[in-house]
């Protein structure tokens, strides 16, 4: 194909001159299959490229004074290679272009062996020295030079972008493809945004903004760029969730529930506690959704051992007051049972209709269970979210409680959707989590969400003191213990696996037994683990709770849910191996008393990421501040759960960073969506058609716009 003949955006990149059959390949492998690939294919930063110049020349402006040194840019062949050994072995090599030569050594770089050999085309960067009468760069960058490059001519010096590249194919390369189409392509770019809204906001054309993103002029016009596009990628997802949004209130209906000071008292007598004044408000807030035929759709926030089960419990007791059916669903059986226990306890005498299901049911029983829930004979139901989302029709449920949603995706919040009598009518959806979402991701994906946050811990709780051992000083941990034990509290030990492993990780089985033998001799030790058979947990959880166990050697089936008052101290072993969040779950089990507890990470962490998360839970206790520690750790993908929601991140926008510019697009999102609805008509089909290929499928909008 003659480079001269037009592109389309939607030109495949085997089109274009000079990329062939493995080259398609390896482009696809990066997602780039078309021109409009190319141009979304976004550097990840800019390096300043010294300008190129033969090496005659180069060596007459580094001058001939002794130590003269300054970074070049230079390219020519190979002409020698070798590997020089000894004591500090070195490889070396020399590059001439005609018009002189210079000396490259790269030192203790015998990985440099048979990468680079005579007759090898390259482009060297780095600091150059007089080296006897030549000059010498040591340690420099390269990079080969392809063969059909057609760029003989010395380039300026100028920002060069970094691509994001693969084994296959250098950030060069992909800089040189792009370098062709981009001139062409930015002029088959429609802009979406009108251009009085877009000067408004100091926005740049979008045609410019591409060009100027690959190749911008210095870094003001780079960051320009990058603005425009990443506002293009937060406005859509913000436009998005706002349609959607709009539509399940217009569309959908849930029964509007009762309360009245008669209905209020009657619910509150049933907690053994006063409510915190947090616990209120988010009651408050809770309420006055349900009253509404208007769906909730609410995030209950607040940190490990706020209180967040009585606040839910209140939701439910609404709806069995007003005759519906409510249920509360839990990550884990364990936990399930624990909600169903403590439930039980505080409806204890009342006339509310329980019941628990998990995998753990006779078939026979579950049939049952599942029969008399739909005949609406049971008004609470507890249990496994999986089991309540696949098994289970209701015959009028008014209140769906998911507790701990951080470990569903988030696509799974709408699955319980379906159990209302009919299409419309769907019930109030209350989510709880102990991971809070960072504000600035409260306004992403979860941006359809309302939320609600309990602030405050009940009265007399002491914050958990956590501290970090290494590995080698891990006994001082159990000498902790021992003595606690001593003073009749009880403990936690957490490992990372139940069994022996190949990956020398301590294990609960061995752990124990090396505890009862060693630190903890004359102590009741018990192990508890997911493969244990839920009576036999059941057993294990109410010795500890009596008093009759000391210690649990446990997995991380500890991790949510657990409330032991009188356990004080909690050792984790292999802290490094555990995210942020579960290591504040897993902490959140001590401290439920009104005794000092004490949390130990015995930890070697090797990663810069792995000293990160155990400093920011060493220093803070407090989960909002954890939630933004974790967001900036590793950024958003992961916290999107990117992989089970289908979620991707983003290109161009980056968060926590861009929050101004996503506090921006919310606001315009919103106005947008009250101005034109459905975002029909000619002016805004462009803005349209991008919403609905960048996020049509993941939000569900097919039936919204
Ligand atoms: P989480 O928010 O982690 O789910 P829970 O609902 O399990 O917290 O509550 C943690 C503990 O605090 C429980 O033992 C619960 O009974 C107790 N609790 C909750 N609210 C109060 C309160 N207002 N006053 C005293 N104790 C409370
Ligand atoms: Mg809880």
């Amino acid at each position: 194909m003659p480079t001269d003949s037009a592109i389309a955006l939607t030109t495949h990149v085997g089109q274009l001159p000079g990329v062939g059959r493995r080259r398609v390949a390896t482009l696809e492998n990066l997602g780039l299959r078309c021109v409009a690939d190319l141009l979304r294919h976004l550097p990840i930063r800019y390096e300043h490229e010294a300008a190129e110049q033969p090496i005659a020349e180069a060596e007459r402006a580094l001058g001939l004074a002794p130590g003269a040194a300054a970074t070049l840019t230079v390219q020519g062949e190979i002409q020698a290679a070798r590997l020089v050994r000894g004591r500090r072995s070195r490889f070396e090599a020399t590059l001439s272009d005609g018009s002189g030569s210079v000396l490259l050594t790269w030192f203790n770089a015998s990985w440099m062996q048979g990468r680079l050999h005579p007759g090898a085309c390259v482009q060297v960067t780095g600091r150059a020295k007089r080296y006897g009468d030549r000059l010498q760069f040591v340690n420099p960058r390269w990079e080969p030079l392809t063969p059909d490059a057609d760029d003989t001519t010395p380039r300026d010096a100028r920002l060069r972008p970094v691509y994001p590249a693969s084994e296959e194919i250098t950030s060069r390369a992909l800089d040189q493809l792009i370098d062709r189409v981009l001139d062409e392509a930015v002029t088959l770019l429609d802009d979406h945004l009108p251009d009085d809204y877009r000067r408004e906001r100091g926005l740049l054309p979008l045609d410019v903004a591409y060009r100027a993103v690959h190749r911008p002029a210095d870094r003001d016009e780079a960051r320009a760029a990058r603005r425009r596009l990443a506002f293009d990628e937060l406005l859509l997802l913000q436009l998005g969730v706002m349609l959607k949004r709009r539509h399940r209130q217009q569309t959908l209906m849930a029964p509007a529930l009762e309360r009245d000071d008669a209905i209020d008292a009657r619910i509150r007598t049933r907690f053994p506690f006063a409510l915190t004044e947090s616990q209120r408000t988010v009651i408050d807030e809770i309420a006055a959704d349900l009253v509404t035929e208007r769906p909730m759709n609410r995030l209950l926030q607040g940190d490990v051992g706020a209180g967040k089960t009585v606040v839910a419990l209140y939701a439910m007791l609404m709806a069995v007051a007003s005759g519906h059916q409510a249920t509360l669903m839990a990550p884990t059986e364990l936990l399930a049972e624990q909600h169903f226990a403590s439930l039980s306890n505080m409806l204890a005498g009342s006339s509310v209709r329980l019941g628990l299901l998990t995998g753990s049911l006779r078939p026979a029983e579950r049939t049952a269970l599942i029969a008399r829930v739909a005949e609406g004979e049971v008004d609470l139901i507890v249990g496994t979210h999986a089991l309540l989302t696949e098994h289970v029709a209701f015959r009028s449920l008014a209140v769906a409680v998911v507790d701990e949603q951080h470990r569903f995706g988030v696509h799974q919040r709408a699955t319980l959707r379906a159990k209302g009598h009919d299409d419309t009518t769907t019930p109030h959806t209350l989510v709880m989590t102990a991971t809070p979402i960072p504000r600035t991701m409260s306004l992403t994906i979860f941006g359809d969400l309302d939320i609600s946050t309990i602030g405050e811990l009940p009265p007399g709780r002491r914050p958990v003191i956590t501290r970090h051992l290494p590995e080698a000083r891990s006994g001082e941990a159990y000498t902790l213990v021992a003595e606690r034990l001593a003073a009749g509290e009880q403990a936690y030990v957490v490992v990372p696996v139940i069994d022996e492993s190949s990956a020398g990780l301590k294990d609960v089985t061995t752990h124990l037994e090396m505890l009862q033998n060693g630190p903890l001799a004359g102590h009741r030790l018990a192990a508890l683990h997911g493969r244990l058979k839920r009576e036999e947990r059941d057993a294990i959880m109410t010795r500890f709770r009596a008093g009759e166990i000391d210690t649990l050697v446990a997995t991380t089936v500890i991790e949510v849910g657990v409330d032991v008052p009188r356990a004080t101290v909690m050792v984790i072993e292999h802290a490094e191996r555990f995210g942020l969040a579960q290591l504040h779950q897993l902490r959140g089990r001590v401290g439920r008393g009104g005794r000092q507890s004490v949390c130990v990470l015995v930890a070697d962490p090797t990663t810069e990421e792995g000293h990160q998360r155990i400093a920011a839970i060493v220093e803070s206790n407090d989960g909002f501040v954890i939630a933004e520690r974790d967001l900036a750790i590793r950024g958003p993908g992961e916290l999107f759960g990117a992989r089970q929601s289908g979620m991707a991140p983003f290109h161009a926008a980056t968060l926590p960073e861009d929050a101004e510019l996503l506090a921006l697009a919310r606001r315009d999102a919103v106005a947008w969506v009250e101005r034109n609805p459905t975002l029909g008509g000619e002016a805004d089909a462009l803005l349209r058609r991008r919403l609905l290929k960048a996020h049509g499928k993941r939000l569900g909008l097919g039936d919204v716009a």
